[in-house]
């Protein structure tokens, strides 16, 4: 697929806007790869038509080509859906916190509770193993020999009694928990090999009892198809509240995880990687996207030719800053790009002593850069660039357009032309640009 990809990466040239035609190309190469990764049919046709709408606005990128552009985009939209940022587990208040874990029969539950086991308890916890799977008879033991290799304690019916009854065993491990100070109780259930109503029923029944803080839906990332309908069967028996992908170290691509997110609309938190407890980890969203994906090393190629763009522009800045031959254009630029890093104030603290700068820098806030942009949108090309041009009646104009007065693009002009000045001295007394100086 790369090499298709790759192709296809090459034949595209840069043009102003993304055509159609550059975006179909690259989005059936997307739609290969997703389905290629086991996502839902469904699932690929509503992303796919998402995808073209956004790169249907996009401005061509001067560091990309629009196949790349596209690929981007998708990764982006990826990230986005699986999560952005890791959600963290939600702690009740008053412990203690009840996690429930639900999913099919050979999900990885009980495995999961273990690894769960470990890692709360080295995040400081004091957690519980509840056995409420009481339909296989060595479903308990295997319980307790995870419990045991996580050196946590597990709550079990006594053994000799028959088949318990698991909404019992929960009420009865909750109280103890509460008793011997647990501040974190999983609850492993029961699964069926097929999703059935007698297993959503019991599952149901002990989420009444314990009214967990967290249901976590158990689900094989080896599953793929079938992810949608066994997620849907699971949302609507038994509700849940977080998603956790298992056995992520098989050669599955993942697609499971993003037609679980999509349909469900629940945040994957955990990530399960193999048999041993420490294969475990919380979901990386950015992973997960690239791994669906299938094109690590087309989004590798895509973060340098981006940073290879961003230092090219900024050499090009600096060797126009010592000869003093910024433009305004260039002005906005640097002032959008400043703008991407976050609020202008926070950048303030990271400057290097630049002494006077820096108080006139502070004068400077965001609504004020937002003005600033304005003003200087609002003049032409040719004034952009060689500001010296900018008479009186000029500065009316823009003015007039901006929505500002013209003492403000006086100011603004004014202040230009300051900073070109003592930009370039401060250019020539730091050593960089001018007569072709060291790169680094
Ligand atoms: P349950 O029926 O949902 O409780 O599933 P189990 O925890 O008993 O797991 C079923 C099988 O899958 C066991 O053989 C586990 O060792 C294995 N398993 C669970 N999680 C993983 C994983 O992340 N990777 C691999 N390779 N195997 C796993
Ligand atoms: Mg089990």
């Amino acid at each position: 697929l790369s090499d298709r990809l790759t192709a296809a990466l090459q034949t595209l040239t840069r043009k102003g806007r993304l055509s159609d035609a550059d975006i179909d190309a690259t989005a059936r190469e997307i739609r290969i790869a997703l389905l290629e990764a086991d996502v839902a049919l469904g699932v690929v046709k509503t992303f796919i038509a998402r995808i073209k709408e956004r790169a249907k606005g996009a401005e061509v990128s001067q560091a990309l080509n629009p196949a790349q552009q596209v690929v981007k985009i998708v990764n982006e939209e990826l990230v986005g859906i699986l999560g952005g940022e890791t959600r963290r587990l939600n702690l009740a208040k008053n412990p203690p916190t009840v996690i429930m874990l639900a999913g099919l029969q050979g999900a990885g539950k009980t495995t999961l509770a273990g690894k769960l086991a470990l890692w709360l308890k080295k995040q400081g916890h004091a957690p519980m193993l509840v056995a409420c799977d009481l339909q296989r008879p060595n479903a308990v033991t295997q319980l307790q020999v995870v419990g045991e290799r996580a050196g946590v304690v597990t709550f079990a019916p006594e053994p000799g009694n028959g088949v318990g009854d698991p909404v019992d065993v929960a009420r009865r491990a909750i109280a103890e928990a509460k008793h011997a100070q647990h501040d974190v109780v999983v609850v492993d259930t029961a699964g069926r090999l097929g999703v059935d109503e007698e297993l959503m029923k019991q599952a149901a029944d002990i989420r009444d009892a314990v009214q967990p803080d967290e249901t976590l839906f158990v689900v094989d990332a080896m599953i793929g198809q079938d992810a949608v309908t066994t997620a849907e069967a699971f949302r609507d028996g038994v509700g849940f509240s977080g998603v956790v992908l298992t056995k992520l170290d098989g050669d599955a691509r993942g697609g499971a995880a993003l037609s679980v997110r999509e349909v469900t609309g629940q945040p994957i938190l955990f990530a399960s990687n193999g048999e041993k407890l420490e294969d475990f980890d919380t979901f990386h969203p950015d992973r997960m996207a690239s791994r669906i994906l299938g094109m690590g090393d087309v989004l590798t190629l895509i973060e340098q030719a981006e940073q290879a763009f961003d230092q090219d522009q900024a050499e090009q800045a600096a060797a126009k800053l010592s000869s003093g031959q910024l433009t305004l254009e260039d002005f906005l630029e640097q002032m959008l790009a400043v703008r991407k890093m976050g609020p202008i104030g926070n950048l303030l603290g990271m400057l290097p002593g630049a002494g006077q700068m820096k108080d006139q820098l502070a004068q400077v806030d965001d609504k004020h850069l937002d003005k600033l942009q304005a003003i200087i949108r609002g003049m032409t090309p040719a004034e952009r660039d060689n500001p010296k041009m900018i008479n009186g009646s000029r500065r009316l104009r823009i003015a007039n357009g901006s929505g500002v007065t013209v003492r403000e693009v006086n100011d603004l002009v004014n202040r230009f032309f300051e900073a070109r000045k003592m930009m370039a001295q401060m250019a020539g007394r730091f050593g960089f640009g001018g007569g072709g100086g060291s790169k680094s």
